[in-house]
């Protein structure tokens, strides 16, 4: 009998199993490669929403637990993937920046925004408005971590790349059972996946997906992130990621030749250098009628749980609510009701 069984090793997936490592628990994780949304991502962790300069939900206490928490894996897989990483906002009118200087004096953003503009000096940007920049910014290489993770995992004989097979379920009153092997409880934590999930497809996860394009680009030579319509963020031997777009309506896991005129035609507005489109990407962000995370128990089976809706904040949120669920489970603390999935028991 080991102590879990893990569906799914995106964002959720490793923080809940970042958890299980701390407490020195057995587990065993299923990965099928089914969905991309934290392979695909831009990677940014920033506590403003800065389309309308609010801060994001719980950022403060998410940011103050997601630093060490990845730390603690760099440390765990002796690999670097965290660094700081300046977002400068540029600002498309003289309301905006006024916008912005109205924020900076609010509670909890005067944390994270300086109340200064900054003068553009890249030539190959057209920024007539100036810039704002977020404090407490950075970048984790998910691709990066999620992959040595997987082969740490593996190397313990921790991981089946498989697809997990829902029918095949055995539930017992103090445990389940899959193809022989015995656990005390099973996380799913499927992203999008959790479509196909019978236990927990009652949830209104609805999705949304994202495209990011790749470019080259020897002139841009930028070395912070910049949010304008869209972000562009730097990648190194000068390429950068471009994007995201938002789409509710396509359920589609490729990418497609709209996402990236869209993403293209924005960033001609304000991008004045050369580039060349040399990848393009997709996923889809587990997001929530009511954009908060799915985490919990089944209402009928106690030992199978779920942490999903991720939405477009994973790495921020991951951390903190692994942590709430496992001590759900464990400790018996109660979670928050704003993301238990009791709320939506009616349903
Ligand atoms: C374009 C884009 C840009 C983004 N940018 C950012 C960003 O800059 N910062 C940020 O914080 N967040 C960002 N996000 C959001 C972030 O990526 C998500 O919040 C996070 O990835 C969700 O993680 P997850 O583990 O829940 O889902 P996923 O990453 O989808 O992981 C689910 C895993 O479960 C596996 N799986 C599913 N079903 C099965 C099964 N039956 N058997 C076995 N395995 C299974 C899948 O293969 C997958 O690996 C972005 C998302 C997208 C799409």
């Amino acid at each position: 009998m080991i102590d879990y069984i893990i569906v799914g090793f995106g964002l959720a997936g490793l923080s809940f199993v970042e958890q299980l490592e701390d407490n020195n628990k057995s587990y065993l994780v299923f990965e099928n490669n089914s969905q991309r949304s934290s392979r695909v991502a831009g990677g940014l962790y920033n506590p403003v929403i800065l389309k309308r300069f609010t801060p994001a939900w719980s950022a403060n206490e998410q940011l103050q637990k997601a630093l060490p928490f990845y730390r603690r894996i760099e440390t765990r897989l002796q690999e670097s993937f965290v660094k700081d990483l300046s977002i400068v906002r540029r600002f498309n009118s003289i309301e905006e920046q006024n916008t912005w200087f109205e924020a900076c004096d609010k509670p909890i953003l005067d944390q994270f925004l300086l109340p200064e503009l900054i003068e553009n000096t890249n030539k190959a940007l057209d920024v007539p408005y100036q810039f704002g920049r977020v404090k407490h910014t950075g970048k984790v290489d998910l691709k990066k971590m999620l992959s040595l993770y997987l082969n740490y995992i593996d190397q313990k004989k921790r991981l089946a790349n498989e697809s997990f097979n829902h029918d095949q379920l055995l539930v017992k009153p103090d445990f389940v059972e899959y193809k022989n092997v015995k656990a005390k409880h099973i996380i799913f934590a499927e992203g999008f996946g959790v479509k196909n999930n019978p236990f927990f497809n009652y949830l209104p996860l609805v999705g949304n997906k994202g495209e990011y394009i790749i470019i080259k680009s020897e002139a841009l030579k930028l070395e912070e992130a910049v949010k304008s319509s869209v972000f562009i963020i730097p990648l190194g031997n000068d390429t950068y990621k471009v994007g995201a777009t938002y789409n509710n309506q396509d359920k589609s896991p490729g990418t497609t030749e709209q996402a990236k005129k869209e993403i293209e035609n924005k960033l001609d507005s304000f991008l004045k250098a050369k580039y060349e489109v040399i990848d393009q990407v997709a996923g889809i962000r587990p997001t929530v009628r009511d954009r908060r995370p799915l985490v919990g128990t089944h209402p009928e089976f106690i030992n199978i749980h779920i942490l999903n809706g991720l939405g477009s904040r994973g790495i921020l949120i991951g951390p903190t609510v692994a942590q709430h669920l496992y001590n759900l489970i464990e400790n018996k603390k109660p979670l928050n009701k704003e993301y238990n999935i009791k709320r939506f028991e009616k349903l």
